[in-house]
């Protein structure tokens, strides 16, 4: 008989509804013929097309794909995580891209910006004619973002900003940098147009994961804005939080692209390598793994669509969203790893994408909350005791 492809097997694409579907075949379909053919050489080089990719990404409608208004698309949030799916079966690079504009960028101005800063920045940046970065972790606060010394003082009717932000997603190509900054009222947001005096944003180099996307330091220094630009909706980690929980709702899905990719891949190299004069996919040991992989896979997929489904219904917890990113992005790293074993030698070069997914996946494991952070959250949720400091 045919073999089953792992998620085929689950029969997860029952749980879907046609336009996500749609939406989900549109986005393979343009990694497969727009990213699948470059995306060893971006790795290799570590450096992307970041402008390119941004405005193709735009005119198939995926940059706040699931925010209503402003030439946004207004899907759902389940067909938002299937795009990040697809686009990190690519590479999480470039699903990272689409993290940091729709989620984190766009988000912050759609949620808690001036309705002129919503008419400045979020038609050109849904668009893909405008990049945004998200300025939150800085060199000595990661997981502790409350701590940040990035700070904004009024001078007359102005705000000036003078700190560092660093590990910024987009941030040498942003056209506007959210950047969250204590103020003597508490954190405040500020949509911070990257042309201004004194801001400047060097990329950081020498990364061994996340090679195809670009990540850089923040410097401002006494950066001059107009009092218009603070984001008035919101003070304090609440802002910069309620960005974070809609880009780790993406990831929830997205860290399954890039382990079914893997997955595939291994299966596919399976049939074809001959080892002791059969293929290889007809050893126990080769399909003990493959099975346990697929299982891990398929129940990740199956947490996915729920969390999906709950967000949908607007009932979705953000302590629920830390389930998904736990479990899905430690689960993939593990698949890649394993995947990788499966092609032995041939397994660690570029020409298959199991070694690049699994140094992608050291970052997606640390960023939008470390997995040990979620572990907190989750036991916080489960015991009652907060166990952060
Ligand atoms: P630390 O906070 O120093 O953590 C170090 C270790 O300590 C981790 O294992 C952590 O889990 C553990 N730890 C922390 N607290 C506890 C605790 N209470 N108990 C036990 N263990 C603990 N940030 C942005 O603002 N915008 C971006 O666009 C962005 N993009 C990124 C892109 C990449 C490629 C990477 C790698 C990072 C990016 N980040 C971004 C930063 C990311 O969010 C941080 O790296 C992350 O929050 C962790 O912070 P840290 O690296 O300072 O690690």
């Amino acid at each position: 008989p045919t073999p089953l492809s792992p998620l085929g097997f689950f029969a997860t694409d029952t749980l879907l509804s046609d336009e996500d579907i749609a939406i989900r075949d549109t986005v393979r379909k343009y990694v497969a013929d727009k990213i699948r053919p470059h995306v060893a050489e971006w790795y290799e080089s570590g450096s992307v097309p970041a402008r390119e990719l941004t405005k193709e990404l735009g005119s198939l409608g995926l940059l706040g794909m699931h925010l209503e208004g402003y030439g946004c698309a207004g899907t759902s949030a389940t067909a938002y995580g299937l795009a990040c799916m697809e686009l990190e079966a690519g590479d999480s690079g470039l699903r990272s891209l689409v993290s940091v504009q729709g989620s984190l960028a766009m988000f912050a101005i759609w949620k808690h910006g001036s309705e002129e800063q919503k008419q400045e920045w979020l038609p050109r940046m849904a668009a893909g004619d405008a990049i945004g970065c998200f300025g939150l972790t800085e060199p000595d606060f990661g997981s502790n973002p409350g701590g940040m010394r990035t700070r904004a003082r009024r001078d007359g009717d102005d705000w000036v900003l003078t700190g560092n932000k660093m590990w910024i997603t987009n941030g040498s190509v942003a056209d506007v940098a959210v950047v969250w900054a204590q103020t003597d009222d508490g954190i405040r947001g500020f949509a911070v147009p990257t042309d201004t005096p004194g801001f400047s944003a060097p990329e950081i180099k020498q990364k061994m994961s996340l090679r195809a996307s670009v990540t850089s330091e923040l410097v401002l220094d006494d950066v001059r804005l107009p009092g218009s630009a603070v984001l008035p909706g919101v003070t304090g980690l609440a802002g910069p939080l309620s960005c974070l929980g809609e880009a780790r709702f993406g990831i929830v899905f997205g860290a399954l692209g890039a382990a079914r990719d893997c997955l595939e891949t291994a299966i596919a190299y399976s049939q074809e390598r001959e080892i002791f004069d059969k293929p290889l996919a007809g050893f126990q040991l080769t399909q003990a793994k493959i099975a346990d992989m697929s299982l891990e896979l398929g129940k990740g997929m199956l947490l996915a669509l729920h969390l999906g489904r709950l967000k949908d219904a607007g009932t979705l917890d953000h302590r629920q969203v830390s389930l998904g990113k736990l479990n899905n992005t430690r689960e993939a790293i593990k698949i890649a790893r394993e995947c990788r074993t499966i092609l032995g030698a041939a397994g660690i070069t570029l020409e298959y994408p199991i070694m690049r997914h699994a140094n992608n996946l050291e970052s997606v494991l640390t960023y939008e909350g470390t997995s040990e952070v979620h572990q907190l959250v989750i036991g916080q949720a489960l015991t009652g005791h907060a166990a952060y400091r």
